[in-house]
């Protein structure tokens, strides 16, 4: 194995330690490839999915690969109203996939949200919440994490998404409270009261923001 591969492996194996005394689970996938076989696993033909707002997704072709499953995918819904509705549907859906902002060397979760549904349906609602993510969200603390979704994560997302905020502009956060923020809520989730509800593919690769 090339030693950078090597290296995210040890690397995941760590996080996954973290991952499971926090009762979630934790997988490694060396690849996008292996990362979608992974991710089909753990979801039952014919159940519901959805999804919260993820380069990471569209990054490694999950989407192509859901024919069968009952999908509700908000991107496909003709007016603002029905974009909610589905929205709202993921707190009944059988599994929930996004990627993380960051995740710690412990196993710790940040999240950072505008709208908030992407954190409310990591902390309840459907029955499975699957994150993917690439190993560049792996950071050695909490206070790193933070760091890296308030900046790393948020300033490219504010431009994909083309937000009028001061970040825009200018490449680095301003703490801003303008109304186009995306940085509304700010989740840590350091522990999975439900065992096993959480599952988290780690890639061995770069993937989203
Ligand atoms: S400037 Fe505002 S939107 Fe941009 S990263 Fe900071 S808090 Fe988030």
């Amino acid at each position: 194995m090339a030693p950078k591969k090597e290296y995210y492996k040890l690397l995941s194996q760590r996080v996954i330690k973290g991952l499971e005394k926090r009762n979630m689970e934790g997988y490694y996938a060396e690849s996008k490839e292996d990362a979608v076989k992974i991710v089909l696993s753990l979801m039952e033909e014919g159940s519901t999915v959805t999804w919260g707002g993820t380069m990471t997704l569209e990054e490694i072709g999950l989407k192509e690969r859901l024919d069968k499953y009952i999908v509700y995918d908000r991107a496909k819904a003709d007016s603002p109203e029905k974009a909610d509705e589905i929205c709202r549907k993921a707190f009944t859906c059988d599994n929930y996939i996004m990627s993380t902002n960051a995740i710690t060397y412990d196993g710790e979760l940040m999240n950072i949200d505008g709208m908030g549904n992407r954190v409310s349906a990591l902390i309840y609602g459907p029955k499975n919440v699957i994150i993917i993510a690439g190993v560049n969200k792996i950071t050695d603390n909490v206070e790193s994490a933070y760091k890296r979704a308030r900046s790393y994560a948020s300033v490219p997302n504010v431009i994909r998404l083309d937000r009028n905020t001061p970040c825009k502009a200018t490449g680095i956060c301003h703490d801003c409270t303008s109304p186009d923020c995306i940085c509304c809520q700010v989740v840590m989730t350091r522990f999975s009261r439900i065992k096993g509800r959480i599952k988290v593919v780690l890639v061995g690769e770069e993937l989203g923001y």
